[in-house]
């Protein structure tokens, strides 16, 4: 038993679980007699936004957790407690469960899988060539899982051992990591779907407090050992209210693209009509919360902006693009929703360029916000690098600011770029200022210090932070999205 770190320490209820033969010899035991608070051990594939924040929360209520991932400098880091991206409050409960030994980082993916009873496969699913989820990373976990299954000392829950697809997958991905586990195991478990809702940014809050916990298990003995089993795994998170809701494998996998599609649907539809507001002399801003005050539409998700990135909307929305045509059945508003936000993404550059007539070379542009949206260093997909990309592109240099993804904007854009770490220090001789990120610094800047420092006191605000008559008091030209002065785009 020495290759269990942990095995001292587990409450006996689950050590009395620990089948260690093969499976034909196992007495299986369906029960729901999970004595309340019992540890668990819980292994986490995976040790990104989702995978990292899983873990540590799962251990910050007393779980005994293994988090795998094959990126060594990654595991390294965390073993070390250091968070290699920024998430809000993530650090402080790494370290703490680390510290407290209920937490370890391993490379060693099969050796993880052997130790946890309940196993979270969240792997990137990252988007394919022809618009479809990557799932290669998925069904090489799926392999592991299935060559630990196959003999040896195996951690089990009720004799089986409870797999759960955390990541975003597209209807059917669980059934085939289910048929991958399948071609080796000799030992009994069960997959499971448990999509993964939190944002980034507020990701603690949302794991600990989430509006919904979505699993869909098969509809199998196993299955309603699952469901006991997982609905002790989250009490701590469910105390004041009900939260989990079962379904089939299948709807959960598709409720979780239903969401991240809606909520992009709402975000084009803004974009798109701000556009026409415009030109037609309208405030986006007001119409927002005309609408917004409507409870059957709600103000969330409706501000306009540069377009939605980050690494779940853009692959989503192209996934189940995808998944419909496959199917024989086109979702022809995503297909809209994917348009109207791949145009909005350059609708900073198409003003700057509007406004310099077509000419930007030996522009100065300065950038505020690099990151997707505030309280992340996500840069995946982020509509500033659209706009950068466009303005070195077009002969401008670009000199920009982000409170935490300067690491990440060094990754993408090299030396091409020159960063500050001062907001204002950017604007230094600048011909014009685009904010891209609502980061809370960029709220409320000194308008006089910017106008000294500015070769023209010229602002292209993509997340409408500023009030239009202020900057005019301050001599300061402004355009923004769906309001004000409009320009030839
Ligand atoms: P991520 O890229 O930050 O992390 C994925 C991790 O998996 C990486 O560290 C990578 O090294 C590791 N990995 C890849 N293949 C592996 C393998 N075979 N074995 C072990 N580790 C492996 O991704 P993420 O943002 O955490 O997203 C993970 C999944 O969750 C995706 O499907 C995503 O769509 C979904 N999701 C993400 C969010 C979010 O806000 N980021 C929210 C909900 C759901």
């Amino acid at each position: 038993m020495a290759d269990y770190p942990f095995q001292t320490k587990i409450a006996p209820v689950f050590r009395e679980r620990l089948c260690i033969e093969g499976w034909k010899r196992l007495k299986l035991r369906l029960s729901d007699d999970h004595s309340k608070g019992a540890v668990m051990q819980i292994t986490v594939i995976g040790s990104g936004y989702v995978g990292l924040v899983a873990g540590a929360c799962l251990s910050n209520v007393g779980h005994r957790v293994t988090c795998a991932d094959v990126d060594a400098a990654k595991v390294a880091s965390l073993s070390d407690g250091q968070v290699p991206f920024f998430e809000p409050g993530l650090a402080a409960i790494v370290k703490k469960n680390l510290e407290a030994g209920r937490l370890q980082f391993t490379t060693d993916v099969e050796m993880a899988c052997r130790q946890g009873a309940i196993i979270f496969i969240a792997v990137g699913t990252p988007q394919g060539d022809d618009g479809s989820a990557e799932l290669r990373y998925v069904h090489s976990v799926a392999e592991s899982i299935g060559n630990c299954l196959s003999g040896g000392e195996n951690m089990l829950v009720d004799g089986c051992k409870i797999v759960l697809t955390k990541s975003t997958v597209p209807v059917g991905t669980t059934d085939a990591v289910s048929e991958i586990i399948s071609r080796t195991a000799q030992l009994p478990y069960v997959v499971c779907s448990n999509p993964e809702f939190l944002k980034e940014g507020d990701a603690i809050n949302d794991f600990r407090k989430p509006d919904r916990i979505v699993v869909g298990t098969p509809e199998t003995e196993l299955g309603t050992l699952a469901q006991s089993v997982l609905r002790e795994l989250y009490e701590p998170f469910t105390r004041t209210r009900e939260r989990i809701q079962f379904m089939a494998v299948r709807s959960s996998e598709l409720t979780k693209y239903a969401a991240n599609a809606l909520l992009a649907t709402k975000i084009s539809f803004m974009n798109d009509l701000s556009n026409l507001a415009e030109r037609v002399g309208a405030d986006i801003e007001d119409v927002r919360q005309g609408i917004g005050s409507d409870p059957r539409i709600g103000y969330q998700f409706l501000f306009p902006g540069t377009g939605y990135g980050g690494s779940c909307f853009p692959k989503d929305v192209k996934a189940l693009t995808h998944s419909g045509e496959q199917h024989g059945h086109r979702l022809q508003i995503l297909e809209a929703v994917d348009r109207v936000n791949n145009q909005q993404k350059t609708i900073l550059l198409r003003k700057v360029t509007a406004y310099f007539e077509q000419d930007l070379s030996g522009r100065k542009i300065a950038v505020w916000g690099l990151a997707f949206k505030p309280r992340t260093d996500d840069m995946r997909e982020a509509p500033s690098i659209e706009l950068v990309n466009g303005l070195l592109d077009a002969g401008a240099t670009v000199v920009a600011h982000d409170p935490e993804a300067m690491a990440n904007a060094v990754q993408i854009f090299g030396d091409r770029i020159e960063l500050k770490d001062n907001h204002y220090e950017c604007l230094d001789g600048a011909d014009a200022l685009c904010v891209c990120t609502e980061w809370s610094v960029y709220r409320r800047p000194q308008f006089d210090e910017l106008v000294t420092r500015m070769r023209q006191s010229l602002i292209f605000d993509g997340r409408n932070l500023y009030d239009h008559a202020r900057l005019e008091k301050h001599g300061i030209r402004y355009y923004a999205i769906g309001r004000g002065e409009p320009l030839p785009v």
